[in-house]
């Protein structure tokens, strides 16, 4: 009897695992919005970091490139390293469902439980399904991370984490501390400059980091998806071996090798923009009105306070198994991990069988690949792979 296997997450994991899948013949029904956290939960006018060869989900066959879709589309090409507007990405990934993914369930799996023969799923449509094998390509879902001191703000709506806003609009004439030197902190500070708030930016490091501007070849460092280095070059070519580090460089490289930096071309926009505070830590937080009163530590250990109308913490993502709050806690439970990761075989199999882990969820496994749409073309055909074989 065929398969039957459930995705959980139709953004660009959920999407390719799901074609690949369906290139081994196997019955595939996959639950989710497509791209729902490109619209959801990152800012409108967002442009991606990664150039157009880097921001292409994988299929079994050719004809699904974000140049095919620009085509076929008739949207402007882009190529080398043009700029990859989110909208276009959403669309790209869209149509990319629509031609390779047929039939994508809109509904949101509320509830994963074991069975003695595979598994049963709860959706939000009330149905009940059972599949013998399960895919989690959740993305970053329940993994937003804001620090202790800002933390407590959050339920007093003082305090919010970058992915809880998708139009920077909604803040105009407003006066908003945005905390994070990476990405979404840079760009987030420009984007709500550009829509009319009055924003300044801390950063706890002592400098920003930006990506390095093209140049003319020849070049003494490889370029790769990850960036232009050695080191980052080895960690995309090579997912396969990271798996045989030991767990504490995994963790280590699968935290810290990218990043935090902003993309080349945001350091002009910025640095005109948005007052940028460096080397500051967030120490302390107390309201004062409707304003949160921020004590901050320099590095030489001086202080001071800084006054916010609303504290935008783009802090970034903690991968935590416990939080993925639709697998059954006995499932939880007896998952074997590293770190707050699920620890995977060399197919994205979990120490329970039948249960994959792809994205963000496999950074320890095979490295800060994971993290990045890139990495599909790494992880799709070799997780649909495995789950083909029953392993
Ligand atoms: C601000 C920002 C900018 C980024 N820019 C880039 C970039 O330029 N290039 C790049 O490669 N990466 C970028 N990333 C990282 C990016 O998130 C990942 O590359 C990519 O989204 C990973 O794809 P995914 O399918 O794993 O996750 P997602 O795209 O997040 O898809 C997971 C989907 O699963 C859904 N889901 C979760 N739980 C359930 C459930 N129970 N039932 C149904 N559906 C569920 C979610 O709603 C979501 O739609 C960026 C991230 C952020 C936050």
């Amino acid at each position: 009897m065929t398969k039957t296997v459930a995705v959980i997450g139709a953004g660009p994991y959920g999407l390719s695992t799901a074609a690949h899948l369906r290139g081994h013949g196997l019955h595939v029904r996959i639950f989710g919005s497509p791209m729902a956290s490109w619209v959801e939960n990152m800012p409108a006018g967002m442009l991606l970091k990664s150039p157009p060869g880097a921001s292409v989900l994988s299929a079994p066959e050719p004809g699904f490139t974000l140049s095919d879709y620009c085509r076929e589309a008739g949207e402007t090409r882009l190529d080398g390293d043009d700029r990859v507007p989110v909208e276009v990405f959403v669309r790209y990934g869209r149509w990319f469902a629509e031609e390779a993914v047929p039939g994508v369930e809109n509904v949101r799996v509320l509830r994963v439980d074991r069975r003695p023969r595979g598994y049963r799923l709860g959706l939000s449509s009330q149905e009940e399904v059972s599949a013998d094998a399960v895919v989690v390509a959740a993305g970053t879902h329940g993994f937003a991370y804001v620090p202790a001191p800002l933390a407590s703000w959050v339920g007093e709506g003082l305090v919010s984490h970058s992915s809880r806003h998708a139009d920077p609009a909604k803040f105009a004439g407003q006066d908003v501390v945005v905390v994070g030197g990476g990405q979404s902190g840079q760009e987030g500070a420009v984007l709500l400059h550009e829509a009319g708030a009055r924003v300044r930016l801390l950063v706890r490091a002592p400098h920003l980091v930006f990506g390095r501007a093209p140049s003319p070849p020849p070049h003494w460092r490889p370029t790769g998806p990850l960036g232009r280095s050695w080191g980052l070059y080895a960690l995309s070519r090579h997912a396969a071996a990271f798996r045989l580090l030991p767990a504490a460089a995994r963790l280590h490289l699968a935290r810290r090798a990218v990043g935090p930096f902003g993309a080349w071309w945001l350091q002009q926009r910025l640095e005109r923009a948005v007052p940028v505070f460096l080397g500051q830590r967030v120490t302390a937080a107390r309201q004062d009105g409707g304003s949160l009163v921020l004590t901050l530590r320099d590095t030489a250990g001086e202080t001071r306070t800084l006054t916010a109308g609303h504290v935008m913490a783009a802090t970034g993502y903690r991968v935590r198994v416990d939080a993925l709050d639709f697998l059954a806690p006995h499932l939880r439970a007896v998952l074997a991990r590293v770190g707050g990761y699920p620890e995977l075989d060399e197919g994205f199999q979990s120490s329970v069988p039948g249960l994959y882990f792809t994205g963000v969820t496999a950074a320890a496994t095979f490295g800060p690949l994971m993290r990045f749409t890139a990495g599909t073309r790494f992880a799709a055909p070799r997780l649909a792979a495995a789950v083909a074989a029953g392993r």
